[in-house]
């Protein structure tokens, strides 16, 4: 079997698990494959390298999104909000609770109803 040349170095390349391997770029050749052949496979490995760093970067921007969450979710920590019915027209009126890291209310506010803005 003739060596095969990278068609875009110009020399020689090595045979490696059954291709042919280009040792100055990235090139490789299948048995039989022609300097296009060559080209085409390094065409398509591009293109899969940047449909993997279009991949990459989605899953960076969830990552970021994922651990924004989770920041809010630390702020809020140590405090809970509760709920109870109004009296006066029988909406839900809130309130948060400031919480130790027991779980322990610290302090809290007046119950505000959502309905008419009655506060007990
Ligand atoms: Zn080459
Ligand atoms: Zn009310």
């Amino acid at each position: 079997m003739k060596a095969v040349m990278c068609p875009h170095c110009r020399t020689s390349m090595a045979a490696s698990n059954g291709r042919e391997t280009c040792l100055t770029c990235p090139r490789y050749a299948l048995p039989g494959d022609t300097a296009d052949d060559v080209e085409r496979h390094e065409t398509e490995r591009i293109q899969a390298l940047a449909l993997l760093d279009v991949a990459l970067a989605d899953h960076d921007a969830t990552r970021t999104r994922d651990r924004k969450i989770t920041d809010e979710m630390e702020a809020r920590m140590g405090q809970t909000i509760q709920t109870r019915g109004c009296s006066k027209c029988g909406g839900t009126m809130y309130r948060t609770v400031d919480t130790d890291e027991n779980g322990n209310p610290t302090n809290m506010s007046q119950f505000i109803c959502n309905g008419c803005g009655n506060m007990e």
